[in-house]
């Protein structure tokens, strides 16, 4: 039979061995991934495993009774297409099908390499590193007011650190959501108690010594005593191995996927958020860091692999972050010309925003409102038009126009 190897033992890598033998693909799957833990779950270590609040965020799943052979903490470093071989710190592996699903790493901030002190917010490792941090109550600063940066906060917040936001936008989710949305959203860091500054950049970062406080430096020369920095800037695609392989791959370092998840050389296929993705929804490229993605896109590429070759993969994205005692959820993707409709008012405990192009809902953010999440988010399944005036009624339930 073929052999299916899988580089990359995260939420997407686990996800296809999973969905492979719910297809019933009974087949060789051998899952490979550098960290040396049991795989387990991203979205917890920025809440529960931070506070010291869960066990173990590792998936629930049985690697031996799917005989999936679990090869862990060995790095993938190359491949040889021609071959049909992958390199790994521990030697080659052939293939017949090869799936990536490396996901991303985090962006590092220039002049921070190394320097005692600074963390980012991954990996298993990371959270523990940081949650003595976060026990002994520490000064931190955090780089970046992102989801990262946010749900960060809420975690340090909560275990009572003095907590610093440094920003360079004028507001947080500067990438992500228009200034407007975003603005409200700049109170919550205040409210909890954190110190969100804007507009600032860091300089340099000094390390403090045993037990002291190190230094952030701003730009514009004001200085931050941290104990512990966390850069939260963004994550790339953890392609960099693949250069010289023949795989295709995005400016931003995404591998180039089609709307099957097939990379560019035959029997390859590349899912999560290391592969970006023509969506047909939205008329252009996706690169989707989130984790319903890495559910979704697993399932395209079992059925490509199994035979069903004429299924497409075409999300409508998903997200939620927890932040600030609030949840928040997003369905779509919008572009900065689709119209903005209020549903509620940014000052209470309850909002939604929803995007209309030409009159038909393509995404929506819900603050503590999952019911408009849960109903908007069909709706942009199926392409729905809304009336304006309503949907901009809170009271009334989101449906067709
Ligand atoms: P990853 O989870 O990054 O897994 C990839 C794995 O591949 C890693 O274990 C890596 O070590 C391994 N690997 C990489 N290169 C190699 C190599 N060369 N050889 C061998 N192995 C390799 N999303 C949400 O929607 N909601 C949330 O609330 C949310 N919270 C998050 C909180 C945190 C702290 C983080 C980091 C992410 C969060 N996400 C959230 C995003 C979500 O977790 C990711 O989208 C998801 O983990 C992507 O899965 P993946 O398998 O594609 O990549």
């Amino acid at each position: 039979g073929r052999h299916v190897v899988v580089v990359g033992a995260g939420m997407a890598g686990v996800q296809t061995a999973v969905a492979l033998r719910e297809r019933g693909y009974d087949g060789r799957i051998t899952l490979i991934g550098a960290e040396p833990h049991p795989p387990y779950d991203r979205p917890p270590l920025s809440k529960a495993v931070l506070l010291g609040q869960t066990d173990s965020p590792a998936f629930d799943v049985d690697f031996a009774a799917l005989s999936v052979e679990l090869r862990l903490g060995v790095e993938v470093t190359g491949l040889r297409p021609d071959a049909r071989e992958i390199d790994t710190d521990a030697g080659p592996v052939p293939y017949d099908v090869l799936v990536l699903a490396t996901g991303a790493e985090p962006v590092r901030l220039p002049g921070t390499e190394g320097v005692p002190g600074v963390y980012t917010l991954r990996t298993l490792d990371d959270a523990e590193q940081l949650r003595p941090v976060l026990a002994r109550r520490r000064a931190t600063v955090i780089v970046g007011a992102g989801w990262i940066g946010a749900e960060f906060a809420t975690a340090a917040r909560a275990a009572g650190c003095s907590v610093t936001v440094v920003e360079a936008a004028d507001v947080p989710f500067s990438g992500a959501l228009p200034p407007e949305v975003a603005a409200p959203m700049a109170e919550w860091y205040a409210e909890s108690g954190a110190e969100l500054l804007t507009r600032a950049r860091v300089a340099s970062v000094a390390p403090g010594g045993p037990g002291e406080p190190g230094t952030v430096a701003l730009a514009d020369g004001r200085l931050l005593p941290a104990e512990a920095v966390v850069v939260g800037i963004g994550a790339r695609p953890a392609t960099g191995w693949l250069a010289g392989s023949g795989i295709a791959l995005e400016p931003d370092g995404s591998i180039t996927a089609d709307d099957r998840l097939r990379a560019s050389l035959p029997g390859v296929y590349a899912v999560g958020d290391c592969a970006s993705f023509p969506s047909a929804r939205y008329g252009e490229r996706l690169l989707v860091h989130h984790w319903d993605n890495a559910l979704q896109g697993p399932r395209t590429v079992a059925a490509q692999v199994t035979g069903e070759t004429e299924r497409r993969y075409d999300p409508v994205p998903y997200f939620w972050s927890e932040q600030f005692g609030r949840f928040v959820q997003y369905a779509g993707h919008h572009a900065a010309a689709d119209a903005l409709v209020w549903r509620g008012d940014p000052a209470e405990a309850a909002w939604s925003v929803v995007w209309l192009r030409d009159g038909v809902l393509v995404a929506l953010l819900a603050v503590g409102r999952p019911r408009d999440l849960a109903q908007g988010r069909k709706l942009i399944e199926a392409g729905a038009r809304l009336d304006r005036e309503r949907a901009g009624d809170p009271a009334v339930p989101l449906r067709k126009a």
